[in-house]
């Protein structure tokens, strides 16, 4: 059997590639019938498959090892080929879109392709292009100002990434004194961060009004084709969260306040969530994926066959090695069929979701594969991606004992909790969002004080002690999404409240509830967020009365748990 490392690699002949693009393209516009111009589009769906596997390819053996020097080339090759390459992906909407067969061929591969097409076409302009470039500049110039800073603590230089575990130390004054340090790098750099955020802002609201836009909401949403649902349902699913979570969460934190066993709780705090520790998979990386071996083999069906193949063709890269890159991701090549799944154990729970979340992503992408005809429905948008990912999460509850032994009761307990308390948050980081863009004109102050506000009414538990430049709304600079994907980061909420469906529905009827999992797996992205919920059977959480209905089994299992013992 064909194992990853013997997938081969070959650089596409660009000039060939080109020309054969160009007859494609130009030969759907031109097609008599209908059925040449599905032939067409078999063809073009072929060369996009093909090419994009060789990137994939490229990049995940780049990621692997950045000291090879043919894939190090290679990769410039691929940064370089993509834009271009995205010139011909335009050229084939516009053509679908322009098509004399289009309602023929709405009704053969449905009409989300056509709606995501045509949000695709109307965000973007050649008059937005160099607004495009300045956005991109400034959200580069936002990461480095993150990947580079350093902080002083005890004495010694250290990076933010370095300090994140003495953020948590059960030591109060190691955390306190190692959360003001993370923090003062955020204080320090106020005006470059406040310069950053507001050259974004200001950028995004003039690429809205050329494209006819009011401000910059309606196109982000259109940006990330969210083809069945507007700000004003957003707002009002906030709005359930307001009135059913946020008593919840307090719930939970006054608990925690008395598990750790203080008097008041600062922001410091906030972290450390068992005196006894976190909850740790309790051996070496191949012992726990064999634990995944045995898991995805009783999980039985679908799921076995699926994890036996990634484990046969070696899918899996998880160990952390001198010259790999840091964090992880699931990717999929089509030419092979292969989902990949890119990681770096650490040794804390984290290492377990590899094998639950990140397989959760593949095995969706694995069965959308069997299932769909066109590659613009393997994977779906984004909010509904993370079902898929975050249910698998929960549906491999039953095995969790495999990982972490004495931890297990712990580790659900944290989970699930996790999940609630996640959930104000991310509300926060929307509203804000909404505010700020709606009054593109606020200034860097007034934004901070916005975000402070949205704070009170989410996180209504949170203190900040004496900390100035926390009090006055400083926390979001260190929120990435806020200003790289803006409007992301409310479609992990959308998800966790339909994952926390999964996991009630499983302790219901499992073999049920599986069934309808594969199937929402296979649908992969042929639909919009609200189709795909129709598909998993899954409540709206927009409709109102569907976070209460959703949230009341959690509240009932996390209030049955004596968390005094974890
Ligand atoms: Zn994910």
């Amino acid at each position: 059997m064909q194992k990853f490392k013997d997938y081969k690699y070959e650089r596409p002949d660009v000039e060939l590639l080109k020309t054969r693009l160009d007859e494609i393209i130009e030969g759907f516009a031109k097609a008599e019938t209908l059925s040449e111009q599905e032939g067409f589009i078999k063809e073009f769906n072929k060369e996009k498959a093909h090419m994009e596997s060789m990137y994939t390819l490229a990049h995940i053996r780049h990621d692997i090892n950045s000291n090879d020097e043919f894939y190090d080339k290679e990769n410039d090759f691929w940064n370089e080929f993509m834009p271009v390459f995205s010139g011909y992906s335009a050229r084939y909407a516009t053509a679908l879109l322009d098509s004399k067969f289009r309602s023929e061929l709405e009704e053969k591969f449905g009409k989300h392709l056509f709606d995501m097409y045509e949000l695709e076409k109307k965000v973007f302009d050649e008059a937005i292009a160099e607004d495009m470039v300045t956005e991109n500049k400034l959200m580069s110039e936002y990461g480095k100002l993150v990947a580079n800073g350093k902080v002083m603590f005890r004495g010694k230089e250290i990076t933010l990434n370095d300090i994140t575990p003495f953020r948590q130390d059960k030591d109060r004054e190691i955390r306190k004194e190692a959360n003001e340090a993370y923090t003062s790098y955020f204080a320090d750099n106020m005006e470059e961060f406040d310069r950053i955020y507001d050259g974004l802002v200001k950028v995004r609201t003039k690429m809205a009004k050329k494209l006819g836009y009011e401000n910059f909401v309606q196109m982000a949403y259109d940006r990330m084709t969210r083809t069945d649902y507007n700000a004003a349902d957003v707002k009002g699913y906030r709005k359930q969260i307001e009135e059913v979570v946020v008593p919840m969460a307090s719930k939970l934190r006054a608990k925690q306040k008395a598990r750790i066993g203080l008097d008041t709780m600062y922001f410091y705090d906030d972290t450390l969530k068992f005196l006894s520790g976190n909850p740790t998979p309790k051996g070496e990386p191949e012992w726990i994926m064999a634990n995944g071996d045995k898991m995805y083999s009783e999980l039985g069906g679908e799921l076995k066959t699926f994890f036996e193949f990634m484990r046969e063709k070696d899918l899996f890269d998880v160990l952390s090695r001198e010259g790999k890159r840091a964090g992880g991701y699931c990717t999929f090549m089509e030419d092979f069929d292969s989902p990949f799944i890119f990681a770096n154990f650490n040794g804390t729970s984290h290492d377990v979701d590899v094998l639950t979340h990140e397989a959760g992503h593949a095995f969706q992408v694995y069965s959308a594969s069997k299932e769909q005809t066109i590659p613009e429905y393997l994977w779906p948008t984004m909010e509904a991606a993370e079902i898929h990912s975050m249910s698998m999460e929960f549906i491999t509850w039953p095995w969790m004992k495999l990982f972490f032994e004495e931890d297990e009761a712990k580790y659900k307990y944290a989970h699930l909790s996790g999940a609630v308390e996640f959930l104000p948050y991310g509300a926060t980081v929307d509203e804000f969002q909404h505010i700020v863009y709606e009054n593109p004109d606020m200034t860097p102050e007034e934004r901070r004080k916005a975000f402070r506000d949205a704070e009170k009414k989410y996180l209504p538990h949170i203190n900040y002690g004496d900390n100035d430049f926390l009090e006055s709304g400083g926390f979001f600079f260190r929120q990435g999404h806020i200003f790289s994907s803006p409007f992301y980061y409310i479609d992990y909420t959308l998800a966790q409240v339909c994952a926390l469906q999964f996991w009630n529905k499983t302790r219901v009827d499992r073999e049920n509830t599986m069934k309808v999992y594969n199937r929402l797996c296979k649908a992969g992205g042929s639909r919009g967020f609200l189709g795909l919920l129709e598909v998993g059977e899954l409540k709206n959480p927009f409709v109102d009365g569907t976070i209460v209905e959703t949230m009341k089994p959690v509240q009932e299992y996390l209030d049955s748990v004596d968390d005094s013992k974890l």
